[in-house]
């Protein structure tokens, strides 16, 4: 297998102090890549954005094992096809998502509501679907994030980590589709199956929460509830069409419910704000991903007395392959305007403070281009 050099950004450790502009978790290095093997491609990386599912890895309420090349946000040109690959050509663009499903456990077959067995093993384990890695720097194993490792100029992915996209799906929009759009959208589509009738309220308006604010709009329901602690969120979300917009301590003073509640935060009290929000026979999605270990408090006779669900959606109970193209063909007819999901954009060598600037909750996707 043929062996690259290739720029990308490292993160040497986890749980770093921030800011983390001053401790510097993350350096931009040569990395050696290598294949790609029977089952993989090699992607040229065009644009890659900073999720909180990188940040989560940074600062250590999502551990992970280092040093591990990050970013699983990215959409690239495929370059290279392994000698099993026949489902892409070279020259086509594809979006990279953050958990490949192999096709064939037991999870895999349950039309997205349960992430991929084997996938969700390796990229705890930082390795590609094979359970090799192609990544090292001056010899010494370097991990890969989520089967994807985008904040680099090439990624070597498992065919079953990338879905096509059309030519005129501009990069940075390629990127979100593969994480805030998945997510997000689909817990409103997936899991929460949302429909006219319904009253839908979100809790957390970070990228996820806004692509699922974006995609509940797009759908018309009877009516959009944002919910953030962030006032200036709430204008926002406001001005992207939803109906009322509150803090949690607001919704709770003015017993507002809906018929389907999306957690989006990731936060335990967030959990507990949205677990209040739902109403009789109604349903919350938690799609968020709080720390290991972190508590809620709810009351249980709640659930019982008021028939009501929660349902548990990784990844937006997605099948990438299948809800990439959707979400795709919503943007290109307008009712997914994804262009207000990106922030703004960052130099590669300036990630340490594009984590900062996430963590602050000032901005939603900022994006590099190589
Ligand atoms: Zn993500
Ligand atoms: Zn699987």
């Amino acid at each position: 297998m043929a062996t690259k050099q290739i720029r990308g950004a490292v993160l040497n450790q986890i749980g770093a102090a921030a800011p983390f502009a001053e401790s510097k978790p993350i350096t931009v290095d040569t990395v050696e890549l290598t294949g790609p093997a029977e089952n993989e491609v090699l992607v040229k990386i065009e644009a890659a954005s900073i999720c909180h599912s990188d940040l989560s890895v940074v600062n250590g309420s999502r551990p992970r094992p280092t040093p591990m090349l990050l970013g699983h946000e990215a959409a690239g040109i495929v370059t290279e096809l392994g000698s099993n690959v026949t489902e892409f050509k070279p020259g086509q663009r594809v979006v990279l998502t953050f958990l490949p499903r192999c096709g064939e456990c037991k999870e895999c077959l349950t039309d997205g509501k349960l992430p991929c067995a084997p996938g969700s093993k390796t990229n705890e384990a930082g390795t590609l679907l094979d359970g090799t890695g192609h990544l090292t720097r001056d010899g010494e194993e370097v991990k890969h994030h989520l089967g994807c490792s985008g904040f680099a100029e090439y990624a070597v992915v498992d065919k079953r980590s990338i879905v096509a996209i059309g030519e005129d799906v501009p990069p940075a929009i390629g990127a979100v589709l593969g994480c805030a759009v998945l997510t997000g959208g689909g817990a409103v589509l997936n899991a929460a199956q949302v429909t006219g009738k319904d009253t839908v309220a979100i809790v957390g308006l970070g990228g996820v929460g806004m692509a699922a604010l974006l995609t509940a709009v797009g759908l018309e329901p009877a009516k959009v509830i944002a919910i953030d602690a962030n006032e200036q969120k709430l204008d926002l979300a406001k001005e992207w069409g939803a109906h009322e917009a509150y803090t949690p301590q607001q919704a709770e003073e003015l017993g507002i419910t809906a018929d389907a509640v999306i957690e989006a935060a990731g936060h335990p009290k967030a959990f507990e704000t949205a677990f209040k929000l739902i109403g009789f026979g109604g349903r919350m999605v938690t799609v968020g991903l709080p720390a290991p270990g972190a508590m809620s408090e709810v009351e249980p006779v709640k659930i019982t007395g008021r028939a009501q669900t929660i349902i548990g959606c990784y990844l937006g109970s997605a099948v990438p392959k299948r809800d990439i193209p959707q979400f795709e063909q919503l943007w290109r007819e307008g009712k997914l305007p994804l262009e207000r999901l990106i922030s703004g954009s960052f130099e590669l060598d300036n990630i340490n403070e594009a984590m900062d600037a996430l963590a602050s909750g000032s901005v939603l996707r900022q994006i590099v281009e190589f």
